[in-house]
């Protein structure tokens, strides 16, 4: 019997992006527009000719690893959340983080490349990526190859629909002068995280229960009612 070998591979680049923690993340890229994510190529990588000819792509494959659950075992059967964590698949039918390699691929559509100093940044729009990720390789996208107009979804065949989520008014008002303060979109960036509903599938039907995600230096805190998401209060960590 052939038996499996093991491999090493280098960083190339690290994300930086405003997920500073797991809960709150989508599950998948594109999902959450505003998200705000660039990866930095690190030495020996950092070099402009690396990237000749990526210009003109407008996607890549970004290959990653999930650096925040290598501690954890790997599980041959999970319970994705698209199933309301009610049932099992074979974790090589999902996209759960905890496999026998911890690595991640994501699409993700490029936004600027630029450079300070010798850093060199690519800006990625939609990003599922916590900060300090790291990555390993990235690639371009091909449409010709990489649509796929008969794919079909499995068990996730289309996006969940968004859930409906409003702000209290001391809420509105943080998140506004948070806006000014330090120049980033936190209104419509929180509205599409917490759109998602990133509750565990356990947690989903409690009611007035409370919850927090961090954004950049942000603690949110929201709590679900019958029919809706209220995000109650937004407190500035190093304020
Ligand atoms: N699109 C990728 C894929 O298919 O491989 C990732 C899908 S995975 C379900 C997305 C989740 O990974 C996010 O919601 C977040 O909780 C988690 N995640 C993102 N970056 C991570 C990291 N560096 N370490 C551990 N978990 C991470």
């Amino acid at each position: 019997m052939t038996s499996s070998t093991t491999f090493e591979f280098t960083q190339i680049g690290v994300i930086h992006s405003c997920y500073t923690e797991k809960f709150g993340i989508p599950r998948q890229p594109g999902l959450v527009e505003e998200t705000t994510a660039s990866l930095e190529l690190l030495p020996p990588f950092n070099r402009e000719d690396i990237l000749d000819g990526l210009e003109g792509f407008s996607h890549i494959w970004v290959h990653f690893v999930f650096h925040k659950c290598i501690q954890e075992k790997w599980k041959a059967k999970v319970r994705p959340p698209r199933l309301g964590g009610k049932e099992k698949m074979g974790v090589f039918a999902t996209r759960a983080t905890h496999r026998p390699n911890p690595i991640g691929l994501s699409v993700l559509k490029i936004d600027k490349i630029h450079k300070h100093g010798k850093k060199i940044f690519i800006d990625l729009q939609g990003a599922d990526l916590l900060d300090g990720t790291p990555v390993i390789d990235i690639k371009p996208y091909l449409p010709y190859a990489d649509i796929k107009t008969d794919a079909l979804g499995g068990f996730a065949p289309e996006k969940s629909a968004p859930s409906q989520v409003e702000f209290s008014e001391l809420a509105t008002h943080q998140a506004i002068s948070y806006e000014k303060k330090f120049g980033r979109n936190l209104l419509s960036l929180i509205k599409q995280v917490i759109e998602q509903d990133p509750r565990p599938s356990y947690l989903s039907n409690t009611t007035d229960r409370h919850h927090g995600i961090k954004l950049w230096n942000t603690n949110i805190k929201w709590l679900a009612k019958e029919d809706h998401l209220l995000v109650t209060e937004i407190e500035v960590e190093d304020d």
